[in-house]
């Protein structure tokens, strides 16, 4: 069952969202080489419980921190912790915030000083395909249709789509249906309507696709310890296009 929200629930989705995208603009200034992912962890909780939200990965399945940190090779579920960031790695940092209990999901990744060619090309075509995915949202679509979109952008640019992982509905739970996979087949799946609200979340690797679970049984890496990058906006689905809630 798929849920079109009601008009006050769009007003929750889109304050929790505005708070989403208002912590990855805080956070952007503290990315630097020399800070701990502990701290950005720590500077995140703060900053959307000052904003009157909670965040919405604490103790989510028994997940001890607020935002999610994967750097390089990991590609999402990093754990906070006391590693210092360096000059040349990339960071996802995926955030979300719960609202009078509707939450917002946004996922970004970040260059840390000065990064390789290689992963500068990674992180421009992972965003770009998170618009190509987007581009093709109205009411109507399909989500083959979407997963299509950002699987073609992908193979053209030669990047590993992840599979495992998948973008979602949105609402008063984290996660809700229906799966929204990062590739797929168009006029296929469900039918999206005007009112639903989705997160897409393409996570593209510079290597081969495959990943693997460590030992943590949270965080993903690539199998091949190539660089994973992962953008992600929660949008709401309109008559002739989307509105992006997490903008920042
Ligand atoms: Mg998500
Ligand atoms: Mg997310």
């Amino acid at each position: 069952m798929i849920n079109i929200k009601t008009k006050e629930e769009i007003e929750l989705l889109k304050i929790a969202g505005e708070i989403v995208g208002d912590t990855h603009r805080y956070l952007k200034g503290f990315i630097k080489p020399g800070i701990t992912t502990l701290e950005l962890d720590k500077l995140a909780e703060e900053y959307i419980i000052k904003r009157g939200a909670i965040p919405s990965f604490k103790n989510y399945n028994g997940f001890p921190y607020s935002i999610c940190t994967s750097v390089n090779d990991e590609v999402v579920h990093g754990m906070p912790s006391n590693r210092k960031l360096v000059s040349g790695d990339i960071i996802s940092i995926d955030i979300g915030a719960c609202y009078k209990g509707y939450h917002g999901d946004s996922a970004w990744t970040y260059p840390v000083g000065k990064i390789s060619t290689e992963k500068e090309y990674l992180l421009k075509h992972t965003e770009r395909s998170l618009y190509e995915g987007l581009a093709v949202i109205k009411d109507g679509v399909r989500v083959g249709d979407i997963g299509y979109a950002i699987e073609q952008y992908a193979r053209k640019h030669k990047l590993g789509v992840v599979k495992e992982l998948v973008g979602h509905g949105v609402g008063i739970n984290l996660h809700e249906e229906p799966d929204i996979p990062n590739y797929g087949k168009q006029n296929t799946g469900h039918i999206l309507k005007e009112g639903m609200v989705i997160a897409i979340e393409p996570m593209l690797n510079l290597g081969s696709p495959k990943v693997f679970i460590l030992d943590d049984d949270w965080t993903i890496v690539t199998a091949d310890t190539e660089p994973s990058a992962h953008f992600e906006h929660t949008v709401l689905i309109e008559k002739d296009g989307y509105l992006i809630l997490t903008k920042r």
